[in-house]
């Protein structure tokens, strides 16, 4: 599904010039569940900016479902993640002025959806996520718990095949963080590939594989399952 080959992410500021990405390799097939670990600055938020075709690289080659994203412009990008990637964040990133039910309803709106479709979904998805009865609530009245799961819902709505989740237990407390845990493995069992960027080695451990960074660049690979 992914290939990626020394791929390259520079940052200038002032004089400064950063390397975040220094040739980095390595694919994630349909169907995975791969753990993305390493300390703070070597690089995973910068990649999974790139593989979420929110940022651009700057050397190297990015291969998603037989696209050269690489040389997709900002348009062509947002336009195969819109159709392709889910994205769950730390922080939750639900929009405090909308309502539970119309959080998940917004990557319906943006992709064209029918109403009487979007609302199928919508309900689908919350039944599924357990978060039904909280639809007309809105995010700063439900526990962090109970935001990731709306999160993980709007994050699946599209039927994305790839679902990016950037440290998604790390505002929850272990029962909570378990629980989304779950959730993903759930829907990978389903068949949604799954990359992860997580400090946690429990959640590491609900992945097929571990690639640990250092540097912008990979140092090992463990394949779990
Ligand atoms: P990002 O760049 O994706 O925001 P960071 O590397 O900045 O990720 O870290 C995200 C959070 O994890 C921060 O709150 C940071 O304090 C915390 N963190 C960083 N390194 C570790 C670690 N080794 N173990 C546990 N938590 C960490
Ligand atoms: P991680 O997510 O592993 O903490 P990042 O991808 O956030 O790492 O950062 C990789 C490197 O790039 C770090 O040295 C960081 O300071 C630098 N960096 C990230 N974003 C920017 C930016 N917008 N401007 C300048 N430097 C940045």
């Amino acid at each position: 599904m992914i290939t990626i080959k020394d791929l390259e992410k520079y940052y200038s500021t002032d004089e400064v010039r950063t390397i975040a990405l220094n040739k980095l390799s390595f694919s994630v097939n349909e169907g995975e569940f791969v753990a993305i670990m390493g300390p703070s600055g070597c690089g995973k938020s910068t990649l999974l900016n790139i593989i979420g075709m929110l940022d651009d690289c700057d050397g190297g080659s990015y291969e998603f479902k037989g696209h050269e994203v690489s040389n997709y412009n900002e348009r062509k990008r947002a336009n195969l993640r819109k159709h392709n990637i889910g994205f769950v964040f730390q922080s939750f990133n639900l929009i405090d002025e909308l309502t539970v039910y119309e959080n998940v309803e917004l990557p319906l709106i943006y992709t064209g959806v029918k109403p009487a479709e979007r609302k199928k979904r919508v309900e689908e998805v919350l039944e599924k996520m357990q978060i039904m009865h909280r639809r007309k609530h809105f995010p700063q009245q439900l526990s962090g718990g109970q935001q990731q799961r709306v999160a993980v819902a709007r994050a699946v709505v599209n039927n994305p095949t790839l679902i990016l989740a950037d440290e998604p237990t790390g505002n929850l407390d272990s029962s909570n963080g378990n629980e989304v845990m779950d959730l993903l493995t759930e829907l990978n069992e389903g068949g949604t590939t799954i990359i992860m960027v997580t400090h946690s080695e429990h959640d590491a451990k609900y992945s097929h594989r571990i690639i640990r960074m250092l540097d912008g660049q990979k140092v090992t690979e463990n394949v779990l399952a």
